[in-house]
């Protein structure tokens, strides 16, 4: 076999990304439909816009080299959206399914970061320099949608801890506790 240079391992993983966001692509609608906050549908309706851009982008990156636009599977993808569509399946309470989808896209989100992240620095390395800017405005498009998710996850986790709460005030008594208990860990993982 032809011995593989930095130069390939950058274009296999821009293929690899391609592939990715066009799953993405696919998948999100799915994720806008069976939200309930609107605040969260709008979140991921102006993220799968961004989305089809950043397919765009790397179309772009390819036709820029001369480069075939070509996809290649991206497994790992494959299996974070997989899992996420099997996650939203299992009978949650409304509010609940909002959090549900919430840890799903985060998934999707950190693991685009981290194929941007590499790409992005390649294509630097490399003297891509147009490209280098292409990914990193993805990247940041990514943390982007990744901090919009945790700033909406405040909301909706706390509607979807008090769903399925009977009256009682033992129950009350402990739903504040566990609050208390939540807001703590926020505060010292900041
Ligand atoms: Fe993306
Ligand atoms: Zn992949
Ligand atoms: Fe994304």
């Amino acid at each position: 076999m032809k011995e593989q240079t930095m130069q390939d391992l950058y274009i296999d993983q821009l293929r690899d990304l391609y592939d990715a966001e066009r799953q993405i692509i696919k998948a999100l609608p799915r994720m806008i439909r069976v939200a309930s906050s609107d605040d969260l549908k709008q979140a991921l309706q102006e993220h799968l816009e961004v989305t089809r851009e950043q397919e765009q982008r790397i179309v772009q990156i390819f036709e820029n080299r001369g480069e075939k636009v070509k996809a290649q599977k991206c497994k790992g993808i494959e299996g974070v959206l997989k899992e996420g569509a099997e996650l939203l399946e299992k009978g949650w309470d409304e509010a609940v399914l909002d959090a549900a989808i919430i840890a799903a896209a985060q998934r999707v989100e950190h693991y685009e970061m981290a194929g941007y992240g590499c790409a992005r620095t390649y294509a630097e390395l490399l003297g891509d320099e147009d490209a280098g800017e292409l990914l990193q405005k993805t990247l940041d498009e990514e943390k982007e949608a990744n901090d919009k998710l945790n700033e909406l996850s405040e909301t909706i986790n706390q509607t979807a801890l008090g769903e399925g709460e009977s009256a009682s005030e033992e129950d009350i008594e402990e739903t504040s506790a566990r609050k208390t208990t939540t807001a703590g860990r926020k505060r010292s993982a900041a």
